[in-house]
């Protein structure tokens, strides 16, 4: 086919500028200079250079004058601004076209107030802080809707003049053509192979099918235009082009994994209508059935010899030049067929179902995937037309939704496949999330937002929670999955396990409470089978529980990037269904039907108890680090916004913003899809998740990117307590399930005037409080607590104690500081090192005599292949201590000490830390600014303790788990790093040791030293994943007893979930909820889904059996126990005093809905 008409689709074209990363602007600071603004704003001409050239270099100098904003007017002085892109793939080739003048808005918020109060990073005269970038022009849009894009000026061309480039741009092309006469009564197709991924449209616009061109092995060109033409016809369609791959664009050696090329160009390869030879594509399929069962069914085997026999008589029979041979052929492969039709007595029986793995966002963004779901779900309604035995299971709630807004025509195509049984949606989750980060919050929305999508959508919930290609599952699962109305689970990847194979296809997984869910892990080792005689053979030889159970399960089709069945695999299952000899009988299925067949075929089934550890990926717990820190602060911000917004509604007759709430829950689950929130994306994909959170304005330096959800969040906030509040003044709300210790806040001096005990560095004044009742609001003089309950003990110049006060350090050598308040003595050496923490309660040394805690550390940290992924064992042997960095006084008391560390970390990367004690409390806090430009290495702080244990404590989502803090077997090395959440704990009879994040997931424990994983720097897929600024927070604890006598659990959770200020005076009506035990922690407070009432969630956190009293200050009329869908399951007996009882089983999670009056 020569003519068509084409164009390039407006707005679809990528912007070059977009595609950089990070900007960090660094300001050359003069002494003398005044940073009494608080936001800097730079408008108008910036000129773009291109800097070094070299490929290991992504240094771009922008320099230009400035426009300062009203607020700015001390501040003058040369602007330049940095991308640092080590190793870019990017250098020479996005800013090629950008030479000249380009027009760049920063805007950018310093937040520097006080001569010293840079909250950003000072070290040689230089002040460094990132920057947002603001091209004023979006990323891709959303995909064109197809009347808009045929709206477009098509140029007429030929195969040979379109180029068709960058990388990521849309084509449309419009075909119109003539079958020709002698076609008549024939079969006829479309080939067309443009080298990338198409979409074919009909001429009025209904998504037909998916092309994937190029040589790979999910090459898909053909379109079939009709099984018998007539000959003459006139046939039209619209071709919509995406210039990547089925695996996006990578462009370097290191295959698929390597950062994209932006520039890449494609040519249309093969554009043709052609008649196929059926007979000879028959035989195709039949001797690819026949060869296959010759080359690897056992080679002793009756039916091996019989395949061999008719595959050397097939090939001696054909010849390639005389087309009647092929019949010959044909008709010795029916032979074979034919003879073994007869199925006996099956040994083992596969139920094959076609699928399509089709990543939310990975080497491509999230637009592409919208158009990933059309091309490959139109395909597969195709094939269901064209054999109607065929079922296809889908997953991905966000994915149906994306393609039921933008492609509504295919929608009401898929919803007809759904009716007649062939489309069958699965999963039960939003997306396909990881299963190590998310809370145990974020894990009951996405069943909440998934199952809800499935229910209205297509009237049914799914029973399978689906999830073939996550990096582990989390010890809560199984409960979760049963109280989310599934019954059973489905993966693969502990397949990939780069240590232990793991024993198990179908067991019953049992979770951290007990909850027990019938699992099965495909036996063929892969969610993208290709329907072949070796695969049948696999799924029973490398099915483990045949002892127990007939029956694997196959899941066919190409994915990762979409795609799915071809019409060939079909074909090869269809011949596959009845060979009688073959080690099992193939059948066309889907995953319920599977699943109820093996629960009442199977027997005795072994169980797996705890988590499902995933080893390989390790890495993923730390890789992106911002997107795992907005994912933390997105949690506890929609708890806030959720709690105080519901108070609200049963207090002040306030309208629950559920429309906005929906809106920002499926923004911070869709980040959480598998290869976002555990950093193995692109780096575009990480410009997109930003976007979701980012609104180009920087609130403070230590939200390094302010984030969307963020903001609208905090808005809500705001709302609802402007709702609560009643007159000017002060309220602190405490929103966790316990009674909050006395502690020391910051807030806005103008709002506790004549309180302040002692001023910040920056300004802010900090107030002791008095201890805080658990979910209520505290207002007025009872609020401050007496400074003189915390007298101490002080060190003098000679060593000796002395009567003193409060909280102070003493410098009492230069080569340490000792700070001192009632319940610890913390000696740090003069580079910020701790070498005592001695609990003077208990009498107990923390640091082992002549060690160094809060040591960084920097590794090697070069995997095999998966660069984001991975971090392997042998890391562990090139780690060396970082450079060491100074100390100085920045606060000293009373109310806390600040001690300021500064370092340069590497010759590249720097370091500024506070060391914080307050006079309340013995958890020492550590406020981290890293300034992070390096190579796969990774970094991370270590913490030897005094204290021997064979396991250490994690938490996870709704509980704990322990691991071993020793090598003995290969699972237990295995486990050389692991994911925790809010806290790592490790104690010995009577004593323990307790770390807190606030953003960390990555760990270990080996023998006594505690490790957290801070940083990494691979280069694959993102050239620049974690290069720049990063803000952090962690904390260490010692505490009297063991971890279960301990408050690790509360202190933890409220060093995330810190006394909310309130700058109004708010009705204290008491206690919201009262629990009597802190045992049961008390996690959300939210409006129902149909409106009607209050759902309360509740989770066991000690692991063990509890009864607690709830009472509550609101006016309770009735409550039930529910599960997360919030399905009633239960009366609750209120009794007259609005109180309650609950009881609870260790690590229960319990949902209750209460109706007020
Ligand atoms: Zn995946």
């Amino acid at each position: 086919m020569d003519k068509f008409n084409f164009c390039l689709a407006p707005g679809s074209v990528p912007t070059e500028a977009r595609r950089s990363c990070q900007i960090n602007a660094i300001f050359k600071y003069s002494p003398g200079w005044q940073f009494s603004l608080s936001t800097v704003q730079y408008k108008g001409s910036v000129e773009l250079q291109q800097g070094v050239s070299g490929m290991h270099s992504g240094l771009y100098y922008f320099q230009g004058s400035t426009e300062q904003s009203s607020t700015s007017k001390n501040f003058q002085g040369p602007l330049a601004l940095q991308s640092y892109a080590e190793e870019s793939s990017f250098a020479n080739k996005v800013w090629s076209d950008c030479t000249g003048t380009t027009n760049l808005n920063i805007k950018t918020n310093v937040a520097v107030t006080g001569a010293n109060g840079l909250s950003g990073h000072m070290s040689n005269d230089i002040i460094t802080f990132a920057s947002t970038q603001s091209y004023g022009v979006t990323w891709r849009e959303c995909p064109k809707p197809f009347h808009e894009a045929v709206k477009n000026q098509f140029t007429p061309g030929t195969k040979s003049d379109l180029v068709m480039g960058p990388s990521w741009a849309t084509y449309w092309i419009n075909v119109v053509f003539e079958v020709p006469s002698d076609y008549k009564n024939e079969q006829v197709v479309l080939l067309f192979d443009p080298g990338c991924e198409a979409l074919v449209y009909s001429k009025c616009g209904t998504p037909l099918q998916g092309i994937t061109g190029g040589l790979g092995g999910d090459r898909h060109i053909e379109v079939l235009i009709s099984n018998s033409v007539k000959g003459g016809e006139v046939i039209e369609f619209f071709l919509e082009v995406a210039l990547n791959g089925m695996f996006g664009n990578p462009g370097g050696e290191a295959g698929i994994i390597t950062a994209p090329l932006p520039n890449r160009t494609f040519k249309i390869e093969t554009f043709q209508i052609a008649v196929p030879n059926v007979e000879a594509h028959h035989l195709l399929w039949d001797f690819e059935i026949i060869r296959g069962i010759a080359k690897d069914i056992a080679s002793t085997s009756q039916i091996a010899a019989d395949a061999i026999y008719t595959a050397n008589k097939i090939v001696n029979t054909v010849k390639h030049d005389e087309p009647s041979t092929l019949i010959a052929g044909l008709e010795i492969a029916e032979k074979f067929f034919e003879s073994r039709k007869e199925f006996g007595y099956a040994d083992h029986i596969i139920t094959a179902t076609g699928h399509c793995h089709i990543d939310t966002a990975w080497l491509w963004p999230y637009d592409e995937t919208k158009r990933k779901c059309a091309r490959s779900w139109a395909t597969q309604c195709g094939l269901m037309d064209r054999f109607p035995e065929y079922k296809f299971s889908c997953s991905q709630a966000q994915q149906f939704e994306w393609v039921e807004q933008i492609y509504p025509k295919l929608f009401d195509k898929i919803k007809k496949k759904v009716e007649s049984g062939n489309f069958i949606p699965i999963g039960g989750t939003w997306v396909e999330m990881d299963c190590n980060v998310p809370s145990g919050e974020s894990f009951c929305r996405q069943f909440l937002y998934g199952q809800n999508y499935f229910q209205k959508t297509f009237g049914k919930r799914s029973t399978v929670f689906w999830l073939p290609d996550t990096f582990g599952y989390s010890a809560q699962l199984p409960q979760i999955i049963k109280k989310s109305d599934l019954k059973y689970f489905f993966t693969q990847k502990l397949s990939w396990n780069n240590i232990n194979k793991f024993p198990n296809t179908t067991f019953n997984w049992v979770g951290l409470d007990g909850t027990s869910v019938l699992t099965h892990f495909c036996p063929a080792d892969t969610y993208c089978a290709q329907v072949t005689p070796k695969e049948v053979a696999f799924s029973v030889s490398n099915n483990k529980d045949k002892e127990y159970s007939d029956r694997s399960l196959l899941l066919f089709g190409n994915g990762d990037g979409g795609g799915g069945p071809l019409s060939s695999m079909i074909e090869r299952l269809r011949r596959l269904q009845s060979i009688a000899g073959m080690p099992a009988k193939v059948k066309f299925g889907e995953p319920e039907e599977f699943y109820k067949e093996l629960d009442s075929r199977s027997n005795n089934l072994v169980s797996w108890k705890g988590e499902l550890y995933f080893e390989l990926h390790r890495g993923t717990y730390t890789t992106h680090a911002k997107v795992k820190k907005f994912n933390r602060s997105s949690e506890y911000l929609l708890r806030k916004v959720e709690m105080l917004s519901s108070i609200s509604v049963v207090t002040s007759k306030y309208a629950y913003p559920k429309k906005e709430l929906d809106r920002l829950w499926k923004l911070v689950l869709l980040n959480q899809f598998h290869d976002v929130l555990p950093g193995s994306s692109i780096e575009m994909v990480y410009i997109d998740a930003w976007n979701f959170y980012e609104d180009g304005t920087l609130k403070n330096t230590n939200s390094i990117l302010f984030c969307l959800v963020e903001k609208s969040g905090n808005k809500l906030v705001e709302h609802a307590i402007q709702s609560l509040s009643e007159k000017p003044g002060l309220t602190v709300f405490n929103s966790t399930s316990w009674n909050l210790p006395s502690s020391v806040i910051e807030v806005e001096p103008k709002l506790i005037e004549g309180n302040v005990i002692q001023t910040t560095s920056n300004g802010k004044g900090l107030v002791l409080l008095s201890e805080l009742e658990e979910l209520s609001f505290s207002s007025g003089t009872s609020l401050y607590n007496d400074l003189g309950k915390f007298k101490t003990l002080r060190v003098n110049e000679q060593n000796l104690k002395v009567d003193g006060q409060f909280v102070l350090v003493n410098n009492v050598s230069i080569k340490e500081y000792i700070v001192e308040n009632q319940f610890i003595t913390l000696t740090v050496d003069q580079h910020g090192r701790l070498t005592s923490l001695y609990d003077k309660q208990i009498g107990r040394e923390a640091i082992p005599h002549g060690s160094h805690a809060n040591v960084f550390k920097l590794y090697e940290d070069i995997p095999l292949y998966w660069d984001a992924w991975d971090v392997e064992i042998y890391h562990l042997e090139k780690g060396w201590d970082a450079s060491l960095g100074s100390v100085r006084i920045k606060e000293n008391g009373p109310l806390r000490v600040v001690l300021e560390v500064e370092a340069k970390i590497t010759t590249t990367s720097t370091l500024v830390q506070s060391i914080i004690v307050n006079v309340s409390s013995p958890v020492v806090e550590f406020e981290t600014i890293v300034n992070w430009k390096e190579n796969r290495r990774m970094l991370k702080v270590e913490f030897p303790v005094d204290v021997s244990c064979d396991y250490a404590t994690y938490e996870t989502q709704f509980g704990y788990v322990q691991r071993p803090t020793h090598c003995n077997t290969s699972w237990d090395m295995a486990k050389f790093e692991v994911c925790g959440h809010k806290f790592v704990d490790l104690s010995e009879h009577g004593f323990g040791v307790a770390l807190f994040n606030d953003c960390k997931y990555g760990h270990a424990v080996h023998e006594n030293v505690i490790r957290m994983s801070l940083l990494r720097s691979p280069k694959a897929p993102d050239a620049n994943c974690d290069i720049g600024l990063h803000n952090f927070n962690y904390a260490i604890y010692p505490h009297r007893g063991t971890f279960h006598e301990s408050d690790v659990v509360q202190r933890a959770y409220q060093f995330n979930v810190p006394p909310v200020v309130i700058p109004s005076k708010v009705k204290n009506s008491g206690a919201i909820f009262k629990t009597e035990s802190n045992q049961v922690v008390l996690d959300t407070i939210k409006i129902s889904e149909d409106n009607s009432g209050l759902v309360l969630r509740f989770y066991e956190s000690s692991g063990g059996k509890t009864k607690v009293k709830i009472t509550s200050s609101l006016n309770l009329k009735e409550a039930f126990e529910c599960n997360i869908l919030e399905d009633l399951i239960s009366k609750v007996e209120i009794v007259e005093t609005n109180h309650f009882f609950l009881s609870f089983s260790a690590f229960e999670i319990k949902s209750l809905k209460i109706l007020t009056h």
